[in-house]
């Protein structure tokens, strides 16, 4: 039986994640959200943790009236959180916190010797030399949950090394907007963009994934997962979300792992890790798929992926730079304050301003963070 701490609990591979925490019997030793009292309050009753955490101080100071009848201790703000993340009894730390506000409660975990189970990927993207350091230095495993690169890890398991991979092929939806030309994009709307065709997931992923943003943030976590250039890794689109991603190998030949599009299988491979159990996904009948598509990404339509495949070639805080603008940006349009084809716009001129500094800390990463948000907004005269 594993015991979870668990970040990002009322979010949407939060709430995946305690289903097979539910499915399977495992034990929840700390829940934490941004604000979401009623959610949080919920699962604090049914998986009864040691330790819960809130980030907004009005919202812990409520919750923990609330379950006062329990032995569950609350804590408060970020501080609460890596708390949350690194202390206590849970072996594996499950980040599903939105957004880089993961990466030092990450940073925490590793530094406990916690196993990683990363469905947070901006963590990776804005401070992948620090995580991946850490890591090694503490000897821990940090275990895919975002559904290509847990294909990638399943597809890799049993070779002996990176040596022959030739390639890494991520398969993308390519989102709400597929094959739209860059005028119809001119007028799309908040709800047209949150109307992801395969994938039910947070309001931030989704709009990343309708301007092809978090195939850009999916490319730069390959390579720290995998220590691999991204001159090595290839997008194609495919608009079934059956086949999870792909690799390739020195001699063509190449592997591939498939399943429904259903968040709980990378969650439960990460948590259960190198063992296999059953899961709530459907079973695989191709006859019932029929015809899997495969297309080449429209770069054009959607500079983001060629965006932050510039940024890690470069190296240093840009990939930093482009996820914390790109954080500001996807915000700024989901209240309505810029257009859609600003977001890539936006990002490509505030990555410009980055004085960057190859060797970098922690504290580099959050003043990128808060010069490129400043950025951002003034660019968009807000
Ligand atoms: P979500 O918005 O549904 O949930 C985010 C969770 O993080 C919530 O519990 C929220 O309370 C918490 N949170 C928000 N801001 C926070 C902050 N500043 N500090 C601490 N906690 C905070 O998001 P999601 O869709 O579950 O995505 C979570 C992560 O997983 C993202 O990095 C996303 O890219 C990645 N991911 C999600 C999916 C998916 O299917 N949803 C798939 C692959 C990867
Ligand atoms: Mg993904």
């Amino acid at each position: 039986m594993k015991t979870i701490n668990l970040l990002g609990s009322t979010g949407s591979i939060g709430v995946q994640t305690l289903d097979v925490a539910r499915e399977h019997g495992y034990k929840i030793e700390a829940l934490t959200a941004y604000s979401n009292v009623d959610i949080i309050e919920n699962q604090i009753r049914e998986f009864r943790p040691q330790y819960a955490a809130l980030v907004d101080e009005k919202a812990a100071a409520d919750l923990k009236v609330r379950v006062s009848d329990l032995p569950v201790k609350v804590l408060s703000g970020m501080e609460g959180v890596c708390f949350c993340a690194s202390e206590g009894k849970g072996e594996i730390t499950l980040n599903a916190v939105v957004g880089m506000a993961g990466l030092k409660p990450t940073l925490d975990a590793i530094g406990a010797g916690k196993t990683i189970a990363l469905a947070n990927k901006e963590t990776l993207v804005a401070g992948g030399k620090l995580v991946t350091n850490a890591a090694k230095k503490n000897g821990v495993s940090i275990l895919p949950v975002d559904s290509e690169h847990s294909a990638i890890f399943q597809c890799l398991l049993g070779a002996p090394s990176n040596k022959a991979l030739k390639r890494i092929i991520l398969t993308a939806s390519g989102g709400p907007f597929f094959g739209k030309t860059k005028e119809e994009l001119e007028k799309v709307t908040l709800s047209d963009a949150l109307k992801h065709p395969s994938w039910s997931m947070g309001q931030k992923i989704t709009i990343d994934s309708a301007t092809m943003f978090n195939k850009g943030l999916e490319l730069i976590e390959a390579v720290w997962l995998f220590d691999v250039s991204a001159d090595m890794i290839d997008i194609v689109v495919h608009r079934e979300s059956i086949v999870h991603s792909l690799i390739e190998y020195d001699d063509n030949s190449v592997i591939a792992q498939l399943g429904h599009p259903d968040m709980r299988l990378p969650i439960q491979f990460a948590i259960t890790y190198p063992e296999r159990y059953p899961s709530p996904e459907k079973q695989l009948d191709l006859w019932e798929i029929g015809k899997l598509s495969f297309y080449k990404p429209d770069y054009e339509t959607f500079p983001c992926m060629d965006i932050c495949r510039a940024a890690i070639r470069k190296g240093g805080l840009y990939p930093a730079a482009v996820n914390c603008a790109n954080e500001e940006a996807n915000l700024l349009f989901r209240q309505g304050k810029i257009s859609f084809l600003d977001i890539p716009r936006l990002i490509a001129e505030a990555a410009e301003e980055l004085n960057d500094k190859q060797d970098y800390s922690l504290e580099d990463v959050y003043n990128t963070d808060s010069f490129m948000r400043e950025i951002v907004r003034k660019l968009a005269k807000i």
